[in-house]
């Protein structure tokens, strides 16, 4: 049994989900920004490649690492941000900008989307287990909410009204891209 790990993300919404997602297995979350560890470069090609290449830099740490890679995958757009998702917010992370460009690429074409989410947990004896998890969607404009992070405000899941971004965190939680891909590590990996 685990009782800490790395949580190997400096992005603050990401951290606060996953440490959450934790809790209930009484594993505490510590984020790699909190332990000084450096950020590597995403050079992967798809969500798992990331994920993996971010945890394995941070069990470095000599603690087990948890690593997140995830966006908005949008039709019309051939699966664009997709690992582009952070970087179309530009150098100072703004998603007012990243959300307002996804909006006019999509223009008229159909507005079905979803969020995609790899989770890798890297052992410190070198081996790495990986899931996915996503949720379908459409994208709404204009932007609504102001609770959740990135393109939240854009994203209305399929059966459901609000936004992530108006949505109460908890129903977030229970139906999104990143609970349902640490549903499958969970089960997988904290019997
Ligand atoms: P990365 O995985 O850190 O490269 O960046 C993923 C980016 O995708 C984040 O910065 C967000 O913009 C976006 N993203 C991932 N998950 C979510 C989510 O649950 N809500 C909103 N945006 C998300």
């Amino acid at each position: 049994m685990i009782r800490r790990l790395v949580i190997a993300s400096h992005n603050a919404g990401k951290v606060r989900e996953i440490a959450e997602l934790l809790e209930p297995h009484g594993i505490e979350g510590v984020s790699a920004a909190a332990l000084g560890l450096p950020e590597p470069e995403e050079t992967g090609d798809t969500f798992l490649a990331n994920a993996e290449l971010k945890a394995r830099a941070a069990v470095r740490s000599g603690l087990p690492a948890l690593a997140d890679d995830s966006g908005l995958a949008v039709a019309a757009l051939g699966g664009a941000p997709g690992i582009y998702s952070a970087r179309w917010a530009g150098p100072d992370r703004d998603f007012s900008r990243a959300m307002a460009a996804v909006h006019e690429r999509v223009g008229d074409r159909p507005r079905a989307a979803a969020f995609v989410a790899a989770l890798a947990l890297a052992w410190p004896d070198g081996h790495v287990e990986s899931f996915e998890g996503r949720v379908e969607g459409r994208l709404v404009w204009p932007p609504r909410g102001e609770r959740g992070f990135g393109y939240d405000p854009v994203f209305v899941p399929d059966g459901h009204d609000e936004t992530f971004g108006e949505m109460d965190p908890e129903a977030k939680s229970r139906i999104s891209h990143r609970a349902r891909a640490f549903a499958k590590l969970a089960a997988a990996c904290f019997p």
